[in-house]
């Protein structure tokens, strides 16, 4: 993985180019036919100063929108923008074949709302593919995750008729147990499902435990059964591949067919900056043909969305280059290194994935008091907590950790006197 840092005159040169060429509202151009237009000036006036210094202001006060998917071909689905959509359609290539590894050119993608309707798009292009590879129907097909996997996937089996099959973990390690993908997956056949689609974590939202891809991977194709997994890294996706040098999540591994990654987790890109990657011939299966109006057509859940966002995605990859985003996490991870050994030494029990930045904490070694402090997250709300996590994102400060440890080692010495 590597691509070069850029400077800060470097991409506003790039941005205001790419805005250059879309055709703009304001311009001399006859744009009679497009529902669009700048945002509303009263506003948002055009001629605000810092506007020239700041091209992703600019770009969303100009207001493209990157409807459909870039990918596909180098022409631009709508004329229109074509220059800032050849910055998502680079954007997609960078991050699919830099930080995934995939061949050059070999995948497709777009920027999404979230890890949300990347993860449901993924399912939604799975559940069509064995309906018309296979001629099954939904109900033959089940959506398989782990119980530590996002609700997005549960919203996802709701939201297209398939069937959830939920795997336990062990209590300790949060790894998926075999013989519940064993029992599961043998009970699902006999009654009557043919295809399976399959989410990997790549990290959980609330232990940062990644899945094993290769060990789910490698039992379906030894059953012999129709799989497809999707990877869901929306929280996992900027960081582990750059902590982890010997990642299984990248487009190397055959088992992986897409990838869910969010920007606005751990690349601090503003919301609305979800992405979606799989591999080439699997989007066709969720192209809308009766996208009649859009000349590229649309092959995506979200139809109309902001070029702007796009933009960020690619401006803070290549205002960091890969070295430095690489040493960004590193220094994430040497921090929550820390806090573990910390933890350690005064015996308190914690989960911890060594390549991310999540741990959680066993609930019985922390008080509600302290957890309501430090605004720790429980795993659930819905009864009494068995767990507590600390992220530490780039706006934890060290002495608020020290903080919160010594406290932390008050009260556990208290009780164990
Ligand atoms: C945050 C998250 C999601 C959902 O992403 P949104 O961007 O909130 O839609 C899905 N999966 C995991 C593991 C997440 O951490």
């Amino acid at each position: 993985m590597y691509w070069k840092k850029l400077s800060h005159e470097r991409i506003k040169k790039i941005i205001f180019e790419a805005l250059a060429e879309n055709m703009d509202y304001r311009g001399d151009k006859p744009i009679l036919g497009i529902p669009g237009t700048y945002l509303d000036p009263t506003e948002f006036y055009p001629d605000a100063p810092f506007l020239k210094d700041a091209p992703f202001m600019s770009a969303l006060v100009s207001n493209p929108n990157h409807i459909g998917v870039h990918t596909l071909s180098e022409e631009s689905v709508l004329e229109v923008f074509k220059g800032t959509q050849k910055i998502e359609r680079e954007l997609i290539h960078l991050i699919t074949e830099q930080i995934f590894k995939g061949k050059k050119g070999e995948q497709d993608g777009y920027v999404a709302t979230g890890g949300t309707e990347a993860n449901i798009q993924a399912i939604w292009m799975f559940r069509n593919y064995f309906e018309s590879e296979f001629g099954l129907k939904a109900e033959q097909i089940a959506l398989i995750y782990s119980e530590d996997a996002h609700y997005s996937m549960p919203k996802a089996a709701n939201l297209l008729n398939l069937n959830s099959i939920i795997l336990k973990v062990n209590e300790e390690n949060r790894q998926i147990l075999q013989s519940s993908l064993e029992e599961k997956v043998e009970a699902a056949i006999n009654s009557g499902f043919k295809a399976f689609i399959i989410v990997a974590n790549l990290s959980t939202t609330m232990f940062g435990s990644v899945d094993d891809i290769n060990r789910l991977g490698s039992y379906f194709t030894d059953k012999n059964l129709p799989f497809r997994i999707h990877v869901d890294a929306a929280y996992g996706g900027f960081i582990y591949p750059f902590t982890n040098q010997n990642s299984d999540y990248t487009f190397e591994n055959p088992y992986i067919s897409s990838i869910a990654a969010d920007g606005h987790k751990m690349l601090q890109t503003p919301y609305g900056t979800g992405i979606f990657l799989c591999r080439k011939g699997l989007i066709s299966y969720v192209k809308t043909n009766e996208a009649r109006y859009i000349p590229g057509k649309d092959y995506t859940l979200s139809g109309s969305r902001s070029g702007a966002n796009a933009i960020s995605i690619w401006m803070i990859l290549n205002i960091h280059g890969s070295e430095g985003w690489r040493y960004k996490m590193d220094t994430l991870c040497d921090r929550t290194e820390r806090i573990c050994n910390r933890l350690d030494q005064m015996g308190i029990g914690f989960f911890r994935d060594p390549h991310l930045n999540i741990i959680a904490i066993k609930a019985n070694h922390v008080s509600p008091f302290l957890a309501n402090k430090y605004y720790l997250v429980a795993d659930t709300y819905e009864g009494p907590a068995n767990w507590y996590k600390i992220v530490v994102m780039p706006h934890v400060k060290q002495g608020t950790i020290d903080q919160f440890l010594s406290e932390l080692e008050k009260k556990n010495r208290a009780v164990g006197e």
